[in-house]
């Protein structure tokens, strides 16, 4: 959730994935290792492409397909969580060391809240005495209106249509 990664668990994270893709057999390349620090040093969700840009803007050098590659590597080790909002593509943030949380969506402009309530991980549990599993993960969306005007621009076009064709007639 909402808040900065410490250089401590930005270090934690580099040594887990340094083991992950040792383990792995995969190249341990220093490009792999901008990807996960730049999603680390950033907040909330962001597509595949919004990583690639802002490290393009930022005078990197790593090149659109590492980025697709590291983010599926980072997934598969645990690092990075993918979430899919609605329609759109996934999206990606950050899971070592950041708080369990689940997610409402706006199905007009796409805002998405993050909320953490306890009561789900009663439910988790009690589920799993019910059912007889060990529950891993899990995830939850939350899709409606976020019914603030202001930032939901897509009612806001709606809306000034609506009233342009009411002025029209
Ligand atoms: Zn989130
Ligand atoms: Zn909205």
């Amino acid at each position: 959730m909402a808040n900065r990664a410490t250089e401590e668990i930005i270090s934690e994270v580099k040594d887990l994935f340094r083991n992950y893709l040792k383990e792995k057999k995969h190249r341990i390349t220093p490009e792999r290792f901008m990807v996960l620090e730049e999603i680390y040093r950033s907040d909330g969700h962001f597509d595949a492409d919004e990583i690639y840009f802002k490290m393009k803007d930022n005078k990197s050098r790593v090149s659109r397909a590492t980025v697709y590659n590291t983010l599926d590597l980072l997934v598969d080790c645990g690092l990075v969580q993918r979430q899919q909002f609605g329609k759109n593509q996934s999206v990606y943030e950050r899971a070592y060391s950041f708080q369990q949380h689940d997610h409402i969506i706006c199905q007009h402009c796409e805002a998405v809240v993050e909320f953490c309530d306890p009561r789900i991980h009663e439910i988790q549990q009690m589920m799993e005495k019910l059912h007889g599993f060990k529950i891993n993960d899990h995830s939850l969306h939350f899709y409606g209106d976020c019914k603030n005007p202001d930032t939901c621009e897509r009612k806001k076009e709606m809306k000034i249509k609506k009233m342009t064709k009411l002025t029209m007639n």
